[in-house]
């Protein structure tokens, strides 16, 4: 292997004055950066179109953080052809060439890291450590890609037979629209955009209009480290606008998305449209919603560490992670008492502006955030109001955590994906039960049990339904080729990123056979 084994990074340990400073510092330099401009790329030219966007502060709903352009119909035409004629040449570069680009792009990052992560405190409302594990996420996800292409451009094995030389090689589909979320705004693009362009590919990559100036900064860095004009085209805009364009385009052969149930549901009904001179069966990767459970069995290990592990789940980044908490699911037994030391501990958070560090930051922006304050006051209706239930936009997006007790399953915050700081507390009668209760969703995304009892551990691997389960700790913090992550059902096609098949879902396999006369 040519580069050194793959690791993850390490977090940053604020606790660490220098580090702490240096966040503060780098903090401050991205702020003297707000209101820059940004344009489209498009085979490397910069381009600006007549309407703007502006990505603002969360916390701070006044700031602005970057003025975007919003594409057009035509600008996703040039992207896709941009990219198609890129392809004929990107396809023909050595792996081991486009390997290197990815690792060029991880050293990159780790040199701008508290950069990138002051970036989404300021862009995205994440806390200091939230925004620390993103950037190292992404890291790991350049330098892990780069390692597996290495592993997928080997020969493959096949049953050799006399006569015949045979082999079997894997080579990329060709364009690709990459549609990420803002939750991980770095990190999901990254690990999205960087799978795809080293297997070969090259894309139109449409982020988050709530996140686009981490993205834009991602595009740099890709340059920097080598990939050429035309692999990664840069197209920002409403995705209800140039959504459609770009899934129907008939040079785009796959997308991969990671957002809502409903938009991936829409563009996997769009992909299966034949576009005129359409020639293949377009590919979609689609990861969607989830509304993860933590069981908490009748005999556990340690209670305070299962409280923890609930509340961190439930409230970190706001409850704004597609494995977040969002259904705590508790056996009768320890039902009052451990309900009980989950409020307190949920009532000891602190909501503020991201910057200053607080446990909790503000949600991502205006519709969330009365999407979400929609679902409390839903709440108050299904369930027992225990603690938070306040919210307050007048110069942020901040709701306080909260959480609602006594909630049936036939409730709407039982079911539905919230997408914030809310955790529905139901009661189980028994184990058999909690089970049930937890597979009750149209998702399969993350889980957790914490139990003493190995039998009911057994049951839970076999039985609940999800992409990704734990045992005895938090359902959210999934790191790169430790916990490849994916989910069943509604939560999507369970692509299971950061992963040794990922890179699979970007390539197809050539079978090539020669008769030895
Ligand atoms: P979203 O509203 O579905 O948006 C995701 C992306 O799709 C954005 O770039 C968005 O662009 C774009 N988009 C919107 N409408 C579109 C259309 N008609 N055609 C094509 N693209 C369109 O989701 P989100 O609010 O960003 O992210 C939160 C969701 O992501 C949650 O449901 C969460 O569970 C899920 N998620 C899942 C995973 C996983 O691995 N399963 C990981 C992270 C997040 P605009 O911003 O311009 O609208």
């Amino acid at each position: 292997m040519p580069f050194t084994p793959f690791q993850n990074q390490a977090y940053t340990d604020f606790g660490k004055p220098e580090n702490a400073q240096a966040m503060r510092d780098a903090i401050a330099k991205v702020r003297a950066e707000a209101g820059k401009e940004y344009p489209l790329i498009i085979n490397g030219e910069r381009i600006t179109t007549n309407e703007k966007f502006q990505s603002i502060n969360p916390s701070k709903k006044d700031e602005v953080l970057g003025v975007f352009q919003k594409g057009t119909p035509e600008l996703v035409d040039k992207a896709v052809e941009a990219a198609a004629r890129a392809f004929e040449s990107w396809k023909r570069t050595r792996p081991e060439t486009r390997a290197v680009v990815l690792q060029r792009a991880a050293e990159i990052m780790k040199r701008r890291r508290h950069e990138l992560s002051a970036t989404m405190v300021l862009e995205a409302g994440k806390n200091w450590a939230e925004a620390d594990a993103d950037t190292a996420e992404a890291i790991d996800f350049l330098e892990f890609y780069a390692r597996e292409m290495l592993r997928y451009s080997q020969p493959q094995p096949l049953t050799a037979i006399p006569s015949e030389f045979n082999e079997y090689f894997y080579i990329p589909l060709g364009v690709g629209a990459i549609i990420p979320p803002w939750n991980f705004p770095l990190a999901i693009l990254c690990g999205m955009s960087s799978a795809a362009v080293v297997t070969g590919n090259t894309i139109v990559l449409k982020p988050s209009s709530d996140t686009p100036l981490i993205a834009y900064k991602y595009v740099e860095i890709m340059e920097e480290a080598g990939v050429p004009p035309g692999v990664i085209n840069f197209l920002t805009g409403p995705g209800s606008k140039v959504g459609d364009p770009l899934v129907l385009h008939p040079k785009t052969r796959f997308i991969a998305f990671t957002g809502s149930m409903e938009v991936g549901l829409r563009i996997n009904e769009l992909a299966a449209k034949k576009s005129e001179g359409q020639i293949w069966i377009k590919r979609v990767i689609a990861e969607m919603g989830g509304k993860d459970t933590i069981i908490i069995d009748e005999d556990i290990y340690s209670f305070d560490e299962a409280v923890s592990g609930v509340v961190t789940s439930a409230f970190g980044y706001q409850g704004q992670k597609c494995s977040a908490c969002s259904r705590l699911i508790i056996h009768q037994k320890l039902y009052e008492d451990f309900a009980e030391a989950v409020i307190e501990k949920t009532k000891a958070l602190k909501v503020g502006p991201a910057e200053e560090n607080p446990n909790m930051g503000p949600v991502i922006g205006s519709g969330a955030f009365s999407s979400i304050s929609e679902y409390i006051e839903i709440g108050k209706r299904e369930g027992k109001l225990a603690t938070g239930g306040t919210y307050d936009d007048s110069v942020g997006f901040f709701i306080q955590p909260t959480v609602f007790l006594d909630v049936p399953e036939t409730a709407r915050i039982y079911q539905e994906e919230i997408f914030g700081p809310v955790l529905a507390v139901s009661k189980a009668n028994d184990f058999d039960d909690a089970l049930r209760m937890a597979n009750n969703s149209i998702y399969g995304l993350t889980g957790s049990v914490y139990s003493r009892n190995r039998w009911h551990l057994e049951r839970a691997r076999e039985d609940f339904h999800v992409g990704n389960l734990y045992f005895n700790r938090k359902c959210t913090g999934a790191l790169v080729d430790v916990h490849p992550f994916g989910g069943f059902n509604m939560s999507g096609t369970d692509s299971k990123a950061g992963g040794r098949d990922y890179l699979l879902l970007f390539l197809q396999g050539k079978s090539v056979s020669e008769r030895l006369l």
